[in-house]
């Protein structure tokens, strides 16, 4: 795809999870649409609709209108190949750390090939470990590191920017991943590996400890093919059949 191309745009999802301020949508609705971008999609807003969102929106009522209410961050992420976090803090959950303009690359060279997010956490704690562990990296938008916490609309502006200034082709994309998994197949390969380690005693289900989100480092680093996951689900099923059923192996 050619720089500038719509159908870029509209692969980008932003994502506001729990926000508490209307107000803070209707901005960040604004500071989306000034920079072409229409995709918004709220995780459990503390208050939405609301008049306070319709007036900060100004012109950009129609983001409003559209936008997509879901419930848990990994519906909102549903048919994403790429999520990105933003966050001043929390380093160390993620593989990788990227600048905006880093960030905006990746997610239009993605963006060619199927839809990708910007997940942004609620004002007072930020984004969880939870909905952190549901991104493959995480972009820290380099502020005075005496006051680095940016206002939540003002953080959409400053991603929203970026990502116009990468599309209006500022900036070379990567080529898109071939055939990536998405991110709902690697939540399903997620719980398959937690299932088979549970089985094979190796995780206790009782305590997983980091276990799990170490492991979602790694192949979050890694971003692995459709045909990956499919291969790494064949060997965890052989796994548990081998657990399940010893002396059906190997007879003689
Ligand atoms: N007290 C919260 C700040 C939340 S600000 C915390 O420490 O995480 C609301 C949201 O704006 C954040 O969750 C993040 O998505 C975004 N944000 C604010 N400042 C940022 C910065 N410097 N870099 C990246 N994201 C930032």
């Amino acid at each position: 795809m050619t720089p500038s191309d719509p159908k870029l745009l509209a692969n980008i999802r932003i994502v506001l999870a729990r926000t508490s301020h209307p107000g803070n949508i209707g901005a960040a609705a604004r500071a989306m649409k000034t920079m072409g971008l229409s995709h918004l999609t709220l995780v459990d807003p503390a208050v939405f609709p609301n008049s306070q969102a319709d007036a900060m929106a100004s012109g950009a009522a129609d983001v409003l209108e559209n936008a997509t209410v879901c419930t848990t961050l990994a519906e909102a992420l549903a048919g994403t190949t790429l999520a990105l976090g933003v966050s001043a803090r929390r380093r160390d959950i993620v593989a990788e750390v990227l600048t905006p303009p880093e960030a905006a690359a990746r997610l239009l060279g993605e963006a060619q090939a199927a839809p990708v997010a910007l997940v942004f956490g609620n004002e007072t704690s930020g984004l969880s470990n939870e909905e952190l562990s549901l991104c493959q990296g995480l972009v820290t938008i380099p502020a005075n590191p005496d006051y680095s916490s940016l206002n939540l609309a003002a953080a959409v502006q400053v991603l929203s920017y970026e990502l116009r200034q990468a599309w209006l082709g500022r900036a070379a994309w990567p080529q898109p991943e071939i055939d990536a998994a998405s991110g709902d197949e690697m939540e399903k390969f997620y719980v398959h590996l937690e299932t088979a380690l549970g089985e094979l005693e190796f995780l206790n289900p009782g305590s997983p400890g980091k276990l799990m989100l170490k492991l979602r480092r790694l192949f979050s680093r890694t971003r692995l093919a459709k045909e990956e996951v499919n291969i790494l689900r064949g060997i965890l099923t052989a796994a548990q059949e081998a657990k399940a059923a010893p002396r059906n192996r190997n007879p003689q």
